[in-house]
C-alpha cells in the first residue's frame, strides 16, 4: 500500500541561486527502501529535511498515510532519523539511548523492549557503555536501534554509513537493510555512492540540480538509463552516435538492437561489459591501456579519435600496443 507521497516540491533558499529542489515528486510504499542518489549539492539533503518536516517547503506536498502533514512539525509526524552523524546521546549508556524514544512506556516494558532491539542489531551485552566506548559500526547500529524502537513507519537516513570504513559499510548497509525489512519500516537513504543505493535499495531516485531525472529498480536504472548523466553516475559508460530507426541503430560499429525505440540522431551508451575484445593483427583498433583488477581487466583502446573502455574476463591475455577488433554485443541505449 501507498504510505509517502510527495508532488512537486519546492525549495528556494536565495535569489541568485538556482531553487535547491524543482518540483520533486515521489512515492513511497509501505516497507519500501528507496534511495535518492546524486551528485554533492544536488538538494537531496533538502528533499528529505522537507519530508522530516525541518525544512519548510515553498510549494507541493507530502501526505503520508493519505494525511497531508506538509505543515506539521516533525515530532508530530511520526518519522523516524538516522542521522550521518549518529546524534547519540555522549552522557547516556547505550541502553538508556536506546530507551530515549520510549518515554510514554513504563520503565519495565522500555527496557524489556530496549533490550529487544539491541539483541536484534547484534549488540546485546554492551548495554552499559558509553557512545565513545563503542566502534564507528556499532554506534551505527545504537543509532539504528534507538530509531527502530518506537517502530516508525518510516525512516529518513542521511549518508549515514559515510563515517565508516569501507569493510564495515559494506556489512553495516546490509544489516540496516535486513533490520528495516524485518521491523517493516520503509526508509529513504541519501547517499551520494552509486554503489551502496544499488546494493540495498528497492527503488533509486537519481537526481541532478535539485530535480529527480529518473526513478527504478537499480536494474532498470543500470540497464536503460535515460540520461548520459545518469549513464555514467550509475557506472561507466562509452557514449556512441547513430541514426536510430525504432528499435535499430546504425553505428560505426554496424547496425545494433535499442533497449527502447527512438528515431534520428542519437546519442548512445555502451556500457564497457557489452563490448567483445578481439585480438586481431588486422584490427583498426589498438589498445592504448590496460588496468588488472583480479576478477577482471579494463582496456583502453583507441578506435580512430575515439577511446573506449571495455571490461573483459580476467584470463584474456591481450598486451597494450595489441592490434584488435571491437564487437558490440548487446542492445545499446538510446540517451535524450
Ligand atoms: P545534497 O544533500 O545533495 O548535497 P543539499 O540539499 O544539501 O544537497 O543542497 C542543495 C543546494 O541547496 C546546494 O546548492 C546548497 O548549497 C543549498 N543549500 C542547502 N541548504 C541551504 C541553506 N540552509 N541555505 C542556503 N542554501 C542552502
Ligand atoms: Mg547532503
Amino acid at each position: 500500500a501507498l504510505l509517502l507521497e510527495i508532488k512537486r516540491l519546492r525549495k528556494h533558499f536565495a535569489h541568485g541561486d538556482a531553487p535547491a529542489v524543482e518540483r520533486v515528486s515521489l512515492d513511497l510504499g509501505e516497507g519500501e527502501m528507496l534511495a535518492l542518489l546524486g551528485p554533492s549539492g544536488c538538494g537531496k539533503t533538502t528533499t528529505l529535511r522537507m519530508i522530516g518536516g525541518f525544512e519548510t517547503p515553498d510549494e507541493g506536498t507530502i501526505s503520508l498515510h493519505g494525511e497531508d502533514i506538509t505543515s506539521l512539525p516533525p515530532e508530530a509526524r511520526g518519522i523516524g532519523f538516522v542521522f550521518q552523524d549518529y546524534a547519540l546521546f555522549p552522557h547516556l549508556s547505550v541502553l538508556d539511548n536506546v530507551k530515549f524514544g520510549l518515554r510514554k512506556l513504563p520503565r519495565a516494558k522500555a527496557v524489556a523492549r530496549a533490550q529487544e532491539m539491541l539483541a536484534l542489531v547484534g549488540l546485546s551485552g554492551l548495554d552499559a557503555r558509553k557512545p565513545h566506548e563503542l566502534s564507528g559500526g556499532q554506534q551505527q547500529r545504537v543509532a539504528l536501534a534507538r530509531t527502530l524502537a518506537v517502530a516508525p513507519p518510516l525512516v529518513l537516513m542521511d549518508e549515514p554509513f559515510s563515517n565508516l570504513d569501507a569493510a564495515m559499510r559494506v556489512e553495516t548497509r546490509q544489516e540496516v537493510r535486513k533490520l528495516l525489512k524485518a521491523a517493516g519500516s520503509a526508509a529513504i537513504l541519501v547517499t551520494h555512492d552509486q554503489e551502496e543505493a544499488m546494493a540495498v535499495a528497492d527503488r533509486i531516485a537519481v537526481m541532478e540540480s535539485g530535480r529527480v531525472v529518473q526513478i527504478g529498480t537499480p536494474d532498470e536504472i543500470y540497464r536503460n538509463p535515460v540520461s548520459a548523466f545518469v549513464a555514467s553516475f550509475l557506472g561507466r559508460s562509452n557514449i556512441l552516435t547513430g541514426t536510430a530507426s525504432g528499435m535499430q541503430v546504425q553505428t560505426e560499429f554496424g547496425n545494433l538492437p535499442l533497449s527502447r525505440a527512438a528515431n534520428g540522431a542519437v546519442s548512445l551508451s555502451v556500457r564497457p561489459e557489452q563490448i567483445m575484445l578481439e585480438p586481431d593483427p588486422d584490427g583498426t583498433a589498438s589498445v592504448v591501456g590496460r588496468e588488472f583488477r583480479g576478477h577482471d581487466q579494463l582496456f583502453w583502446v583507441q578506435e580512430g579519435e575515439r577511446c573506449m573502455l571495455v571490461i573483459s574476463g580476467a584470463g584474456a591475455s591481450i598486451e597494450v600496443g595489441s592490434k584488435v577488433r571491437l564487437r558490440i554485443c548487446d542492445c545499446v541505449v538510446p540517451l535524450a
